[in-house]
């Protein structure tokens, strides 16, 4: 990976074009009675880093599921690439291909070797042939310093290196975004790192990303913008800088000194 010196990246900050990803009063319901998401409304740029953050069952991986339609949501609208998620004549599967998902638990086949995780969706949804999808494999567990993993198994590798693999994958399919969904919660503390680094050059080249993480080590070295959420609501969107500056909600205020 090549090595970047800006921090954090000024891609976003230079954009002008339409978002990459808008969400406009989103609101979603589990069951008539319990409001999930509550008229949730932000986009993100191209190049921007997104950090979201707030307390357990505040609502952040059922938003940045509704981003590619792996939750459906009953108010709102939420455009990708300016192509309407919630219409029933978007193709969902092309959609999602152009959305790289990482999960806290990894969710890599576990019958498929390192190698054949990285190539199946490209091969499948992408059409490419097997030389070209095994070349860009290579080429990404290079990346993530896994070179040597390729004929393996998941469950022969560490969570740390799962987790590389998993953000490999992703990104063998060229996504216009990156969603991540608590990508270190999983790992014991020593395999932190060795994914957020990943994660770290992965911003500073300009992916676009929405990240649900309480790392805010992460957040203030690359995050362009924090997400703060609360009961479904988001609560606040402000540049990174002013997040862990002073002028912020109390809810937010409160999170912060339970977390720092
Ligand atoms: P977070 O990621 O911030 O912890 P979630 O989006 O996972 O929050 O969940 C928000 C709320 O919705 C929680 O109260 C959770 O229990 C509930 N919830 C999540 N998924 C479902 C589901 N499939 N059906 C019903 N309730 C759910
Ligand atoms: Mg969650």
């Amino acid at each position: 990976m090549t090595t970047a010196t800006t921090t954090p990246n000024s891609a976003a900050k230079q954009s002008s074009g339409a978002p990459v990803i808008q969400m406009i009063g989103v609101s979603k319901w589990y069951t008539p009675e319990f409001q999930v998401l509550d008229a949730c409304s932000t986009s993100v740029q191209k190049g921007e880093v997104v950090v979201v953050c707030g307390p357990s069952g505040s609502g952040k991986s059922t938003l940045i599921k509704c981003v590619n339609a792996l939750e459906p949501f009953q108010q709102g609208d939420i455009f990708v690439e300016g192509v309407k998620v919630n219409d029933r004549t978007t193709n969902l599967p092309k959609l999602r291909s152009r959305i790289g998902m990482v999960f806290q638990n990894f969710e890599l086949f576990p019958h498929l070797t390192i190698m054949e995780n990285l190539t199946l969706a490209q091969r499948k949804v992408l059409k490419r042939g097997k030389d070209e999808a095994d070349a860009k494999a290579r080429k990404l567990l290079q990346r993530v310093g896994l070179s040597d993993q390729a004929p393996k198994y998941p469950g022969q590798l560490s969570g740390g290196q799962q987790q590389r693999v998993a953000i490999a994958r992703a990104l063998a399919m060229d996504p216009v975004a990156m969603l991540f969904d608590e990508p270190t919660s999983a790992l014991d503390p020593e395999m932190v790192s060795e994914v957020l680094d990943v994660m770290v050059e992965l911003a500073r080249e300009g992916m676009t990303m929405m990240v649900v993480t309480h790392e805010m080590g992460f957040a203030r070295k690359v995050a362009n913008r924090v997400i703060f959420m609360d009961k479904g609501a988001i609560v606040e969107d402000v540049p990174t800088e002013e997040f862990f500056g002073s002028p912020r909600s109390e809810r937010a205020q409160l999170f912060l000194s339970k977390i720092l």
